[in-house]
């Protein structure tokens, strides 16, 4: 009999695993826990500036035993959902972190989020970092918006900063460069300020209490080393590139295709900006313009198309 390899969650952390579903289907008996549909991040802006339909990816073939992980027992190797208890040999954890708790939560991610956004005339944004600077600009194009954010892509070199901030206001939107008070957003608020751990992985024994969860150098969980660990929940892993390349690189680790450790690496990140351009980062490198932007809906669109 084979051993059993339950994947739960099926986000950007699993997705590159579940490409390569058939040849890992040879050593194991693999289950699932999730929904059979899941949003790409970053098509998501995109949808909402009217550029795509949907940042739907769907994942027809999948039979989840479940939809919802509600805790884990790692030493008895068994996984709580709402469907019951279910054993594993060898478990990947990637159902993501969840936004930090202010207005409406971006994370996890949905078509129900989309279709709040997309019905709201006016809209609060909290947080000046990648993710609360593109929805600041894509929902522009439609709605009155409002970017509460003490610094704006703090990441960036100053100069770009400015630039920003400029075409941000330039846009129409309220830039304010504060905290956001008790009471004061208008319409739909909605938190791009991070993501924190969820409590579960604390009750589960998978982390100290407002802990991500903490992994060996090739993802494995530090103490439990049947189970590894992609995505936003790993502690030593940096949000979107990274997830998708840790389940790269797991799915490696299963197929017994590599015993090298998993390599971090300085990730590109593009976000779309005025109409027709985007802006990309790399490092301390950026640049603005009308390449980035076609760069972006190429690798977007290629995606989702992928996973039609
Ligand atoms: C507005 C926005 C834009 C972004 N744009 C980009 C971008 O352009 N490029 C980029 O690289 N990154 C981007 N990111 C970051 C990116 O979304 C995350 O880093 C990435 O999704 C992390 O992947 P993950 O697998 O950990 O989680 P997710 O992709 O969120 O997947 C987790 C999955 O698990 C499910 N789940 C949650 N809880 C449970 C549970 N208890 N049981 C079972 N399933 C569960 C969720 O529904 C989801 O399907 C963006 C983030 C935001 C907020």
């Amino acid at each position: 009999m084979k051993p059993v390899l339950m994947l739960a969650g099926l986000g950007h952390g699993q997705i590159e695993i579940l490409d390569r579903l058939d040849e890992i289907r040879g050593y194991y008996e693999v289950q699932f826990i999730g929904e059979r549909q899941t949003v790409y991040t970053g098509a998501f802006p995109q949808v909402i500036a009217g550029l795509m339909n949907s940042a739907t990816v769907q994942l027809p073939r999948l039979e989840p035993v479940a939809e919802r992980v509600i805790s884990i027992d790692p030493h008895q190797q068994t996984v709580q959902t709402e469907q019951g208890l279910f054993h594993y040999d060898q478990l990947v954890l990637a159902t993501g972190a969840k936004s930090r708790g202010i207005g409406t939560p971006l994370k996890p991610m949905s078509q129900a989020l989309l279709d709040r956004i997309d019905s709201s005339s006016v809209v609060t944004i909290v947080g000046g970092g990648k993710a609360g600077v593109e929805l600041a600009f894509t929902c522009a194009m439609t709605k009155d918006v409002t970017l509460y954010a003490k610094r704006i892509l703090p990441d960036v070199p100053l100069h770009r900063q400015k630039q920003i901030e400029r075409l941000l206001v330039k846009s129409g939107i309220m830039v304010v460069k504060q905290r956001l008070q008790d009471d004061a957003s208008e319409g739909l608020l909605l938190d791009a300020t991070g993501v924190v751990p969820v409590e579960w992985w604390a009750e589960s024994e998978l982390a100290k209490p407002d802990n991500f969860i903490a992994t060996d150098e090739y993802l494995r969980h530090h103490q439990f080393s049947n189970i590894y660990v992609t995505g936003d929940m790993a502690s030593c892993l940096n949000g979107g590139v990274d997830a998708v390349r840790s389940g790269r690189f797991v799915a490696k680790r299963l197929l017994s295709e590599t015993s090298q450790p998993f390599r971090r690496r300085q990730s590109m990140n593009i976000l779309l900006t005025t109409p027709g351009r985007a802006l990309l980062t790399f490092g301390q490198f950026t640049w603005h313009g009308r390449l980035p932007y076609y760069v972006k809906r190429f690798i977007d669109s290629r995606y989702v198309r992928h996973y039609k």
